[in-house]
């Protein structure tokens, strides 16, 4: 049975993508219609930390009231914690922008609550199952109504945005997404952070931790676990929590920290990565998670799915004729050759980061280089906010951490060992990076300095 004789777009998924691409091609009055597998608030420990950045692209796209009457907490700028020191760098205040901490179910309902007040767009409480496809061209859904009736959605384009764990990825994207590592979740009551209203990022110890404000109470714990194991629940991981890592939070959030490990409340997600690889397909395009994902370190995945959000959606409000098929499929190979421009230097910052998180010396130097100040520290943190999105700055950034912490071995210790330590760590860093950059479509200039690195490191 047809359930609608046509929409302009039909989207999968009413997560954090799918959500505000309806809502912003609602509102310039295209015929949308969403399907959702659960409508009912959720409790994840992701998405919880907005960019300011982020909150720019929810402007742009009209829907920055989402942020409110959730008890959202502003996050002004960072705090950084390396074996006993900390600073804090603020966000470069630009237009008002602060970023925000909260809860990401509270966030993700606030979104969906913008639809039901769009007369053009319809949201459906269903699975979609697979794409109804006629000539090697896709022309909806099918899914499965409460009723257990097979049913369908047909529209002239189809946004797949149904997470990271997405079913419709496989015959949209060339990539396949891979686990590189865990984070167990913890909400921290009545935490007293070092710093208020910032993101803590904890670099003690073998893997990073993250605390921000997510409520006027709460504080999400992010404790990142490497390989592609997740944590075993049990007394040993309690044990862990307790001594290995308790050791390491700042003093004055230690107590809530601990009654928070006591209580047992872990919940805990894999953390992927997906360069964004996306095949050609008349009637369907890939959207948020199941287009890209990188590591959730640095709190930019749903900036870089706004990002995309506003991108794709300005690519489709150009479109005419939505009985041509030719004319979207053009808006959406303009979008995905445009992506990179939007959110390289998310991706690239997100997983370089991460890699920094595994060598001590790089740590060190990353740590050492911030403290600096000036440009050396707004200007990395102008990428981190998502403020910036050049490329070229970061990577210059990330080459003279690594120039910075060699200079810092060689000055500090005596002997040969400093050499072959200062040559491994800017080697290490030439490692992280290299994959990273060759993913977001480097220039030929890029390609061949990465070629000489490569071939000196
Ligand atoms: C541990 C962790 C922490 C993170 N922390 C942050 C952070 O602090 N800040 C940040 O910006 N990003 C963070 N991220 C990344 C961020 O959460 C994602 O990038 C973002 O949620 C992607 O949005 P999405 O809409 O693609 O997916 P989702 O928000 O997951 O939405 C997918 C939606 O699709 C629905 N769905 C799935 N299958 C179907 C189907 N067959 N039919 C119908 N509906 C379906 C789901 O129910 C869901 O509502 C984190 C990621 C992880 C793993």
């Amino acid at each position: 049975m047809i359930l609608s004789p046509s929409y302009d777009v039909c989207i999968i998924g009413a997560g954090v993508a799918g959500s505000a691409m309806a809502a912003y091609l609602g509102k310039n009055g295209k015929k949308v219609v969403v399907i959702e597998k659960n409508l009912a608030e959720m409790d994840r420990i992701l998405g919880e930390l907005l960019q300011p950045g982020g909150v720019q692209m929810l402007r742009k796209m009209g829907i920055e009231s989402s942020l409110e009457n959730i008890d959202a907490q502003p996050v002004i700028g960072y705090g950084m914690f390396l074996d006993g020191k900390s600073f804090q760098i603020g966000y470069k205040a630009e237009k008002g922008l602060t970023g925000f901490g909260f809860r990401n179910g509270k966030f993700v309902q606030s979104l969906r609550s913008i639809l039901f007040t769009l007369p053009n767009v319809t949201v459906i409480e269903a699975a979609a199952n697979s794409f109804i496809e006629e000539n090697g061209e896709i022309k909806g859904i099918n899914f499965t109504d409460s009723a257990d009736q097979p049913k369908q959605i047909r529209a002239s384009l189809t946004i797949v945005s149904d997470g990271a764990l997405s079913i419709f990825r496989p015959s949209l994207s060339k990539s396949e997404k891979k686990v590189t590592g865990y984070f167990l979740g913890l909400v921290l009551e009545n935490c007293d952070l070092p710093y208020p209203n910032h993101g803590h990022v904890i670099m003690s110890g073998t893997s990073p931790v993250l605390l921000y404000p997510i409520t006027s109470t709460g504080t999400r714990a992010l404790i990142d676990f490497q390989g592609e194991q997740a944590p075993r629940m049990g007394e040993e991981l309690k044990q862990h929590l307790l001594t290995k890592i308790g050791a390491i939070i700042p003093e004055s959030a230690k107590p809530s920290y601990m009654n928070a490990v006591n209580a047992g409340k872990y919940k805990v997600f894999p953390n992927h990565r997906l360069p964004a690889n996306p095949v050609l397909k008349k009637g369907a395009v890939l959207l948020g998670d199941s287009l890209n994902m990188r590591h959730p370190l640095t709190g930019a995945g749903m900036t870089a799915a706004f990002s995309d959000c506003y991108n794709l959606g300005n690519c489709l409000l150009e479109v005419k004729d939505w009985w041509n098929s030719m004319e979207i499929e053009l808006a959406i190979k303009k979008f995905y050759d445009t992506k990179t421009k939007q959110t390289g230097s998310i991706n690239i910052l997100a997983d370089a980061l991460y890699g920094v998180m595994t060598s001590q010396d790089l740590k060190e130097a990353c740590f050492s280089y911030l403290k600096q100040g000036g440009l050396k520290a707004s200007e990395p943190v102008s990428i981190l906010s998502t403020l910036s999105r050049d490329k070229h700055m970061l990577q210059r950034h990330f080459f003279a951490v690594a120039f910075h912490g060699a200079g810092n071995i060689l000055r500090a210790k005596s002997g040969k060992a400093k050499l072959k330590r200062s040559y491994r760590m800017i080697r290490d860093a030439v490692n992280i990076i290299s994959p990273l950059l060759m993913s977001e479509k480097p220039g030929l200039g890029m390609k061949s300095l990465l070629k000489i690195a490569r071939k000196i490191f």
